[in-house]
């Protein structure tokens, strides 16, 4: 497998761990969707949560999308780098009262939401100050991911969106609520999905709650599909730019809009994953009984993916052309999860060397804590380097 190309000369200068990201990549990733959902007349949105880094976000609002939020500072930072409030919508189960004040006054798009006490309160809010709060219910459709149990969304038994059998009960309420308006129906099913098939169901579904709609007389605007398009980690060389062009095409053969709706999707993971890497230094080569480890300065702190959700990430001695050795690679961090792979191919490994954690674009940089009193990783563009 081919390696990643990287700016190595000028990493020498920089303290290690940092998050190191290819905007020419971004950039390019940001107009094929933006040719392909204007194509079909869709409207973009960015999941905020997969990377707020503020220069990405910048380059993200720049490029025409909106943002979609999972509370009040992700809606803040959105709007500080340029989001439009007109394009903002906030999700999420537990939106407090604070965080719905702040999103009522700077009047964004739409509140998707997720039960019937937080349509009240939230009705309570907008009228005290005397405004309407635009909302779209999200849903779930009972559709299985097929991807981590932990960022699986859209079951019956999971804790977000309402079940289908409650939406006549929902538009009932709504209808009695003075300060709310129904605008759009919302869902989100899970992430890192790589089977089309998966969002071939959620069309499906889709196209099922519509007729309940026809059928209760509601007419719904705005309709979004969410996010959850993967990408592929085994080999990000080959495929840095997640399959666009298939998702759409599905959607747009799948699902019938009735006429004037709107259809978003909210993409985050396949918009910033495949742009960053998280770029360490070796600080140790270990010789174990059986077994050698190659200690990196970033640990789990720096990346939790693999600690979190036994996720992958291609690593890369990017030092070192030398024949191919195995090597645990660990980091530092004083828990046995820190581990981001065994038994690994690695070229041979020297202190010092530079190695790439790959396809940390999405929820790696925004992960990072400080655990064992660490220091929170840097973050570089490609352009600024
Ligand atoms: C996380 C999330 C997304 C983005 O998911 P990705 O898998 O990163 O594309 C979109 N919408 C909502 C509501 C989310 O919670």
């Amino acid at each position: 497998m081919t390696k990643g190309t990287f700016p190595v000369e000028s990493f020498k200068g920089l303290e290690t761990p940092f998050y190191y990201y290819d905007v020419n990549l971004l950039k390019e990733t940001l107009s094929i969707v933006k040719e392909i959902t204007h194509k079909y007349g869709y409207i973009q949105h960015y999941a905020v949560k997969a990377n707020a880094n503020h220069r990405i976000l910048q380059t993200i609002a720049t490029a025409g999308f909106g943002a979609d939020c999972v509370s009040g500072n992700e809606v803040k930072a959105a709007i500080n780098a340029g989001f439009p409030a007109s394009k903002v919508v906030f999700a999420g189960v537990g939106k407090t009262d604070k965080e719905i004040n702040l999103a009522l006054d700077y009047n964004i798009f739409c509140f998707n939401v997720e039960s019937l006490p937080e349509l009240e309160v939230m009705n309570e809010l907008a009228e005290k100050k005397g405004k309407t709060a635009s909302v779209a219910i999200r849903i779930n459709p009972n559709v299985d991911a097929h991807t981590h149990e932990y960022i699986t969304t859209g079951l019956n038994e999971n804790k977000f969106g309402f079940s289908i059998s409650f939406l006549p009960k929902v538009f009932e309420k709504i209808k009695t609520l003075k300060n709310i308006e129904l605008i759009g129906i919302h869902f989100h099913i899970g992430s890192q999905i790589t089977e089309l098939d998966t969002f071939s169901e959620l069309c499906e579904k889709l196209n099922d709650i519509q007729a309940i709609c026809d059928k209760e007389g509601i007419n719904i605007q705005h309709i979004n599909l969410g996010g959850g398009l993967g990408i592929d980690y085994d080999d990000p060389n080959a495929n840095p730019i997640p399959d666009f062009k298939g998702y759409y095409e599905l959607i747009n053969q799948k699902v019938s809009l009735r006429k004037g709706q709107i259809l978003h999707t909210e993409l985050g993971r396949s918009i910033v994953a495949q742009c960053g890497s998280l770029i360490s230094r070796v600080t140790y080569v270990k010789e174990g009984e059986s077994k050698k480890f190659v200690i990196l300065d970033a640990g789990m702190t720096d990346l939790i993916r693999p600690a979190l959700y036994q996720a992958y990430h291609k690593i890369e001695n990017i030092s070192s052309n030398l024949p191919v050795q195995q090597y645990d690679v660990v980091g530092p961090i004083c828990e046995s999860s820190d581990c981001f792979a065994k038994d690994y191919d690695l070229n041979e490994t020297k202190r010092a060397d530079f190695v790439a954690l790959r396809s940390a674009g999405a929820y790696g940089e925004i992960m990072a804590s400080q655990y064992n009193c660490r220091e929170l990783p840097k973050a570089y563009l490609s352009d600024s380097l």
